[in-house]
């Protein structure tokens, strides 16, 4: 009935609903950093770093204060800097360019591929000059990017390949885990992703001794003993309350994930049986073969996706654009003197993408009241 389903709103997200069994054991460990009173670094930290490692199969581990320090720090590790070249995808986050460009080397964006959103394998070997000195593919909303071409050609032609692992930690590409299919796999703790954080935090993985090395003496300003600095580094050291709530949430992980995977079969289904995917007015993601899909977001295509969006709003169902504007046409990189049509498949994507909740507490009723509603602006206004 009408006015049963008038009551129903479905958030983006609903954090407070994950933390609610969880609250005594994050208090718990919380209360017991602060009894402690080792609030960075220090024996939490080495606890979250040795079972983050365990879970992304790295044998290295190294706390940051965030996602993005994560992906600076692997750059800097590499002595990526002035009049280097890093090749990555323009449909991501900011802060996968963000770190390159901020470092002085320049971003060298490749398209996607259409179906994942991940960086185009085939479209990469033409941008590399001999300034390239990484790749950094994005296993955007929790599917992993075409991994093995992109290592060979990485090994082909000599360059580091940085996984932004931010949305996708679980995530697998053959079996391999995000983050430790590259030299380095960056992961981000913000509150939002699959396993958030009270706040930001990061980390980074890698095989290599020497690299975890590297990045460890570079989170706490290049020292190599106190204060005496073989390399400038920065400030990226990870707190102990954030390691805290992470460890007590990464036993749940596979869980969440297990609950988003499923709620991303059932919107397959209810949209299957809304014939809204055989008209084309809705696209589903797609999954490409030998991939754990984590669904950090559950992304479709929509015909008039921003007047969609907006009914989808008037009737109490939150929904995300990720990413209206593709990096090339950001401002801030006017200078790197991209255009218009560079990039048809991630501008595509930034003009038809619609991020739907996905997130584990999701209910069968949400769900099918969040398909009801789409059906329904498109039966009200039919016309393309
Ligand atoms: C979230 C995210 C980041 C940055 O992580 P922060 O912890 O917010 O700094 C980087 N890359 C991608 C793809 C992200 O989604």
């Amino acid at each position: 009935m009408a006015s049963e389903t008038s009551e129903i709103s479905v958030p983006l997200l609903d954090l407070k609903a994950q933390y609610a069994p969880i609250r005594e054991e994050t208090i718990e460990a919380v209360r017991a950093v602060l009894d402690s009173q080792w609030f960075i670094l220090g024996p939490t930290v080495k606890e979250c770093e040795a079972r983050i490692a365990e879970y992304c199969h790295c044998p290295h581990a190294v706390g940051v204060a965030s996602g993005t320090d994560a992906l600076l720090v692997s750059l800097m590790a590499e002595g990526i800097g002035a009049g280097d070249e890093v090749i990555t995808t323009p449909y991501t986050f900011f802060a996968t360019a963000g770190s390159i460009a901020r470092l002085n080397a320049k971003p060298v964006f490749v398209d996607v591929l259409p179906s994942t959103f991940n960086l185009d394998p085939s479209q990469i070997e033409d941008r590399i000059t001999e300034n390239t000195k990484a790749i950094i593919p994005v296993h955007l909303f929790g599917q992993c990017a075409e991994m093995d071409p992109i290592l060979e050609i990485a090994e082909r032609h000599g360059l580091t390949v940085i996984e932004d692992a931010a949305q996708a930690i679980g995530a697998e590409y053959k079996g391999r885990r995000a983050g430790s299919i590259g030299q380095y796999g960056c992961f981000s703790f913000f509150p939002s992703k699959n396993l958030g954080g009270g706040g930001d935090g990061g980390m980074v993985v890698t095989d290599d001794a020497q690299r975890a090395e590297r990045l460890d003496q570079l989170r706490v300003h290049g020292q190599s003993s106190t204060y005496y600095h073989a390399n400038v580094g920065g400030n990226f050291r990870f707190d102990a309350i954030q390691a805290a709530i992470i460890n007590v949430k990464l036993p749940y992980l596979d869980g969440w994930t297990a609950a988003r995977q499923s709620n991303a079969e059932r919107y397959r289904r209810l949209f299957e049986g809304s014939g809204l995917t055989a008209n084309g007015l809705v696209r589903l993601p797609q999954v490409a073969p030998q991939r754990r899909h984590i669904y950090n977001q559950f992304v479709i295509r929509a015909e008039r996706r921003d007047q969609l969006r907006s009914y989808l709003a008037d009737h109490r169902v939150s929904s995300a654009v990720y990413y209206p504007v593709s990096l090339h046409l950001q401002e801030c990189f006017s200078y790197l003197g991209y255009r218009d049509g560079d990039f048809p498949a991630s501008e595509a994507a930034a003009r038809e993408t619609l991020a739907l909740p996905v997130y584990p507490e999701l209910s069968d009723e949400q769900a099918a009241y969040t398909v009801e509603t789409i059906a329904r602006f498109y039966s009200l206004s039919p016309d393309k």
